[in-house]
């Protein structure tokens, strides 16, 4: 196996060559932002543009789940022009967001309040104006529920049902603004094929899933 050595913030790595930089900072205990990567899967979503950092030598920031990594490279996660991407897109992603910590059940094992601690930045945005999409909240099956309005189509609950289990209850529908998870057919979750496994809850970031006995298992953490 060939190995390349590195620098992420001034901290010297070493890393298997073409590994993808995210996780390689995050094996390394240095956090990016990131919601919609998922460790096991070969080619990355790249969808959330919440991992984006500076690279010595590159014109403009890019995407640390879509770059892999090789020999000398020097990484930025606290560049300006990165952090400054990063923060728009997370503003934008909380712009469509229910918003209401207090009585959710990720509150406190949530990602989106990790990433605002991580840029210091609030989880209500202030400078865009709030597109809330006010859906129902699915609560048909009888182990978890399912808010669409804490949902940030990441797309992890969708991987883990098909890969970990071969199932594929779950899956997007739509585009745009309209974009949302929902099951073959349209089915309420509960009336679907559903296993009741939970993997996808597990693999939710927010507290878009989460089980009916109001505790939220502590997602991959990626
Ligand atoms: S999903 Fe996270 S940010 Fe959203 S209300 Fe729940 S705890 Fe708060
Ligand atoms: S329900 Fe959770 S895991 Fe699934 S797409 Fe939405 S935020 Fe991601």
């Amino acid at each position: 196996m060939k190995t390349v050595a590195l620098t992420i913030d001034g901290k010297k790595v070493t890393a298997r060559a073409g590994e993808k930089l995210l996780w390689v900072a995050l094996e390394n205990g240095i956090y990016i932002p990131n919601l919609c990567a998922i460790r096991d899967k070969p080619e990355p979503n790249a969808s959330c543009r919440l991992c984006f950092v500076e690279i010595e030598g590159w014109k403009k920031p890019v995407t640390a789940c879509t770059v892999e990594v090789t020999e000398g490279m020097a990484v930025n996660t606290r560049g300006v022009k990165a952090l400054a991407l990063v923060r728009a897109g997370f503003e934008l992603i909380m712009a469509s967001h229910a918003l209401d910590c207090a009585h959710c059940p990720a509150n406190g094992a949530c990602e989106l309040q990790k990433i605002a601690r991580h840029l210091k930045a609030s989880l209500k945005t202030k400078r865009l104006r709030l597109l809330l999409r006010e859906l129902p909240v699915d609560d048909s099956n009888p182990l978890f529920t399912y808010d669409p309005n804490k949902c940030v189509l990441c797309g992890r609950c969708v991987w883990a049902c098909r890969q970990d289990i071969k199932s594929g209850v779950l899956g997007f529908a739509h585009r745009g603004f309209e974009r949302a998870l929902t099951t073959f057919a349209d089915e309420p979750i509960g009336r679907d094929r559903c296993l009741e496994c939970s993997v996808c809850v597990e693999a939710c970031p927010t507290g878009a899933l989460s089980l009916k006995d109001g505790k939220k298992p502590s997602g991959d953490g990626a």
